[in-house]
């Protein structure tokens, strides 16, 4: 079954003592089994489940030379990030540059170099933990070229970056990601990195895509965004006050009467549409049928 990662930032948690995480409130039969971090957040708390450390592509992405604070991204740099918070079994993803159409010849070299010295160091310093590349290109022809170029360094897990350009079309996003996932070889995984919707969810089972990732459940419960899962459908709406809807998940009912900070408010409409997003996943992976697009 394809996994569902969600990001986790870095005050994810409720003020309580000990300091309570957003994933104690998800109950088990949905509960995530891998989470995303990034470099260029500091975590309150670590979740006790899989991670997926990545290197924040998005905060440097118009940057020339890639940076995070007073820090030059390099792989080494990363891989001592990592590994103040990486343990056995977890998935560190190399570091990496977005293709923008401005210097992206220095990009693709950056990609290059920096995919090669990663693995090398991964295996050094962080032998227990799987590194996984992100599959960079231009259109899919340049995809592919990524994929072989990296799978020849010895890579075994991928990542697609980059397909958020491809977001508002999703037969498109759909076409690239299943020929990516129709040149690998069954030894291989495949996540695809920040795009996540229920319907895509749903897709990528079909495809037998390992794991996806978004952030859009917590951000958009920043904004006021309510989403409700009823009657085998996802309903979203804005909510106009503070007071959320009465509902009976395991967020709102243990939260229920606590008094909470403007924040944690946040953060429990979060913990909320996290659960009702997993409940919608879920379902439309069993519902879809049998996709091909090709
Ligand atoms: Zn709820």
């Amino acid at each position: 079954m394809t996994q569902f990662v969600p990001f986790i930032g870095k005050t994810d948690y409720f003020n309580s003592n000990p300091r309570l995480p957003l994933w104690q409130l998800i109950p088990p039969p949905v509960l995530p089994l891998s989470w995303l971090l990034s470099l260029n957040i500091n975590p309150g708390l670590i979740p006790p489940f899989r991670i997926i450390p990545d290197c924040g592509v998005w905060s440097y992405k118009n940057l020339k030379i890639p940076r995070i604070g007073n820090n030059l991204v390099t792989p080494l740099w990363a891989i001592k990030q990592y590994q103040k918070r990486a343990k056995p079994g977890d998935i560190v993803i190399a570091i990496d540059h977005l293709l923008m159409g401005i210097n992206n010849e220095e990009r693709r070299e950056f990609n290059r170099q920096s995919s090669q010295q990663f693995l090398k160091l991964s295996k050094l310093y962080l032998p227990q933990c799987y590194p996984m590349a992100v599959i960079h290109g231009i259109g899919i022809s340049q995809k592919l070229q990524e994929l072989k170029r990296l799978y020849h360094l010895g890579y075994r897990y991928f990542a697609v970056g980059g397909l958020l350009s491809n977001s508002h079309n999703q037969h498109q996003l759909l076409g690239i990601v299943e020929i990516i996932k129709n040149h690998l070889s069954d030894n291989c995984y495949l996540h695809i990195l920040g795009v996540s919707n229920y319907q895509l969810a749903g897709k990528f089972g079909q495809l037998a895509i390992n794991s996806h990732d978004s952030s859009t459940w917590i951000k958009e419960a920043f904004l006021g965004y309510y989403y409700h899962w009823k009657n085998n459908k996802l309903n979203k709406l804005k909510l106009s006050s503070i007071n959320l809807p009465s509902c009976s998940c395991t967020a709102c009912s243990f939260l229920g009467v606590q008094l909470l900070s403007r924040r944690e408010y946040k953060l429990k409409l979060a913990a909320h549409n996290l659960i009702q997003n997993l409940l919608a996943y879920g379902e439309y992976q069993c519902r879809e049928k049998p996709l091909s697009l090709l």
